[in-house]
């Protein structure tokens, strides 16, 4: 698949609930109101979808939500996906979670042939990340990632940057990832959602928030560069892989590879946009038949790129989708 801009298109985020047992500040209000489950697309249309897009050239899925932990029965699509990579169909399924589920989980995990993922984590003191997260457990979490760990499963820390709620907590994050062999990104948060509270007086950018760092170790730029937005670097002598992700001061659309699926079947081309195709809606009317169709306009609408700085500056181009519903 190539869209208009002549991008290959070969990466799908899956979100498979809007649903969330934690409550970010950055990420959802308190009061969040999340879908019917009438309106989600159940497993069997998520499992077809994906059969669909990896005939087209999908090569890489990653499950995200919401927490995909939480949704019922969530071992079952894994382990339906993951069949996928063991047939040499995708080259890999990864997922995003906030960590609360992974040990109840990690055997699901591994039996879909899962090897990386990411967990979200902005602080390590207790307090603090139940702050941030309005309820969160560390114990849960870093319990969690122990698990998987021991189990061989690779894990990357994503880590949001806050102004005067993390920012002096970016040492000791490289300093928990050294001791544990865990991979770093750093995100800087994003203007999405109506009714967040406070995020612009949180926006950091990261070339200050990671400032700290080089008064201890040493920054080694990586050359490689993934289809994604997202610059490296090596931290040594840790053997951290440090991760940047810049979407506000550092626009990364060129090689952008990928969809996002929502929960309700609609397909948005680019985080920033509001441009989107239903495909809940072709499936069931049309079937297959109708998602190609579809597929084929979704790649017309890719933007060439985000305008997160102008929705930061102005409130009424904000866009009112939360991070949950699209898949971050
Ligand atoms: N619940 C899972 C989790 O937290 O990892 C998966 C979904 S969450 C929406 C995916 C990622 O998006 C998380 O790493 C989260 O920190 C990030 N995120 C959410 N809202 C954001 C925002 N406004 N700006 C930047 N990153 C955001
Ligand atoms: Fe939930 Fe993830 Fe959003 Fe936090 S960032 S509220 S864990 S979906």
């Amino acid at each position: 698949m190539r869209d208009g801009f002549g991008r290959q298109i070969d990466y799908l985020r899956i979100s498979v609930t809007d649903r969330c047992n934690f409550r970010c500040h950055y990420c959802m209000p308190e009061q969040q109101t999340f879908l019917p489950r009438i309106e989600l697309l159940d497993y069997a249309e998520i499992a077809l979808l994906s059969d669909r897009f990896i005939d087209h050239g999908i090569r890489k899925i990653r499950l995200t939500g919401g927490e995909p932990l939480v949704r019922r029965d969530i071992g079952l699509l894994m382990r339906q996906l993951g069949a996928h990579v063991a047939a040499g169909r995708l080259d890999e399924l990864t997922l995003t979670t906030n960590g609360s589920r992974l040990r109840a989980h990690a055997d699901d995990i591994l039996a879909a042939n899962i090897r990386r993922i990411n967990v979200s984590l902005d602080s390590l003191d207790a307090d603090r990340f139940a702050k941030i997260t309005r309820g969160g457990q560390l114990n849960e979490v870093l319990d969690g990632i122990a698990a998987v760990r021991a189990m061989g499963i690779a894990v990357r820390i994503n880590m949001v940057a806050l102004r005067g709620i993390n920012e002096d907590e970016i040492v000791p994050m490289v300093r928990f990832c050294g001791d544990n062999g865990l991979d770093l990104a750093v995100i800087e948060t994003m203007p999405l959602g109506d009714g967040v509270a406070g995020r612009t007086d949180h926006f950091i950018a990261l070339e200050e928030f990671c400032v700290p760092l080089h008064a201890h170790w040493k920054l080694d730029s990586l050359p490689h560069r993934t289809a994604g937005p997202a610059r490296y670097w090596q931290i040594e002598p840790l053997g951290v892989r440090l991760g940047l992700i810049t979407p506000m001061s550092d626009n990364f659309c060129d090689d952008c590879n990928r969809l996002r699926l929502t929960t309700d079947g609609k397909i948005y081309m680019c985080l920033g946009s509001s441009l989107h195709v239903d495909l809940r809606a072709a499936i069931r009317e049309e079937g297959v038949a109708g998602v190609d169709r579809l597929l084929q306009k979704a790649l017309k609408l890719k933007p060439e790129r985000h305008d997160f700085e102008r929705q930061m500056a102005d409130r009424s181009l904000r866009l009112a989708r939360h991070m949950n519903a699209t898949g971050g």
